[in-house]
């Protein structure tokens, strides 16, 4: 067997249709695979590459981390100097009541958390979600995922999840002071990029201020500089109670985290002792590697070019075939007629060498949101294939 079959064989697959490239390097915007073949990568592995694959920073501080330790004791029993050390940066650049970050693996283990802080914090059982949201893929996440189809075959997931319509004020009051929180995307990315409206969005904020409810944030997908700001609720003038974190925050390691303020936190150490338990969480290599990807993110101050590097691909993605561009930063859907049309242009792209998908909610548009090291160069590159696979 070939290493493709033995990929189809041995490693399980949850998509009917793998794509199954080999790829055998990567750097940067580029990856390469077995036959030398070049690919632009305008997905990043779903918005975690931000700084692009192997940021020379991020794989200095793995190798010198992996020098001195890797995995110590589980529970956060010993001070690791890179969990400190990374807390405390983030922190740094975090609104004062957001000083206290638990590390997971993943941005699924965030949103868990989150959940469960949410919970012991308040004493309440009921969340409220929204529909076309997307919080991760394990059962407490899957249950306040915002599409039927997805959440059916799993069910019975947890009792007590409501989801509203984004972006509909009428629906606010059905957030109650019996609801525990109330948790949303930032952005809604998986339905296509989706921003909130400003003033359904501070409305939110205080119709959980008058309830005693918590406001949860997953900017997992939307953190880290890709909608345009460090953080996108910064966009919208309000802060939430309890913050998740994950894809760009381990620099291309695996790495999540829920972050609230110290006292919420401090509910986790008593009734019961250990509230949330993880062996992995905050492994040291991987916060080593996510610190020195947000140092390098900040240093190079490649924030500050997403507006514009956005509005390169928008004004040049116009062609008869696209319904229509939506784009936080450097997280755009381009939308067409239909799933069909759509893949066929996005298999055209990848046979000429730039590799873009769909979004799970919005099959209809395509997915960009490449490394933000992305040059101009490689953006006019990138939209040349798509629009020459418009037309072929
Ligand atoms: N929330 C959002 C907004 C996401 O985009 C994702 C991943 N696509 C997750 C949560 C779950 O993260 P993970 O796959 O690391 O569990």
């Amino acid at each position: 067997m070939n290493q493709r079959q033995l990929f189809l064989q041995h490693v399980a697959q949850t998509s009917p249709a793998p794509l199954a490239l080999e790829i055998v390097r990567a750097e940067g915007c580029t990856l390469w695979d077995i036959h030398g073949k070049a690919y632009l990568d305008l997905i990043s592995g779903i918005s975690v590459c931000n700084m692009g694959h192997r940021h020379p920073k991020v794989v200095e501080a793995i190798k010198e981390q992996s020098d001195k330790y890797l995995h110590l004791l589980v529970y956060g029993e010993f001070v690791e100097t890179p969990q400190v050390a990374y807390a405390k940066f983030l922190t740094d650049h975090l609104p004062a009541s957001l000083d206290c970050v638990y590390f997971t693996n993943s941005g699924s283990e965030a949103t868990e958390g989150g959940m469960k802080l949410a919970k012991r914090v308040t004493g309440r059982t009921e969340i409220v979600a929204f529909k076309h949201s997307y919080h991760g893929s394990t059962q407490g996440a899957l249950s306040v995922m915002g599409d039927e189809y997805w959440r059916n075959a799993f069910r019975p997931l947890l009792p007590g999840i409501r989801h509203l319509d984004y972006n509909d004020p009428a629906q606010l009051d059905q957030i109650t002071s019996a609801t525990a929180c109330v948790i949303a995307e930032t952005v809604q990315a998986e339905k296509g990029v989706r921003a909130p409206h400003v003033e359904w969005i501070q409305n939110l904020r205080k119709r959980c201020n008058k309830t005693g409810t918590l406001l949860v944030l997953d900017e997992i997908q939307a953190g880290f500089g890709r909608t345009g700001t460090l953080w996108a609720f910064e966009q919208y003038g309000i802060v939430p109670d309890i913050l998740l974190l994950g894809k760009a925050l381990g620099g291309g390691m695996p790495l999540g985290a829920f972050i609230a303020s110290h006292s919420l936190m401090a509910t986790l150490t008593h009734d019961p002792v250990l509230g949330h338990i993880t062996t992995f969480g905050g492994h040291p290599v991987c916060c080593a590697a996510g610190l020195a990807g947000m140092q390098a993110l900040l240093q190079e101050k490649r924030i500050e070019e997403v507006a514009a590097k956005s509005r390169i691909f928008r004004d040049l993605l116009k062609n008869r075939l696209i319904k229509d561009v939506r784009a936080t930063g450097l997280l755009i859907a381009v939308e067409f007629e239909s799933f069909d049309i759509n893949k066929k242009i996005i298999d055209r792209c990848i046979e000429h060498g730039l590799i873009t998908d769909w979004f799970l909610f919005a099959p209809e548009c395509m997915r960009i949101a490449p490394p933000l090291v992305i040059t101009e160069d490689e953006i006019r590159k990138a939209c040349a294939i798509i629009l020459s696979s418009c037309e072929s």
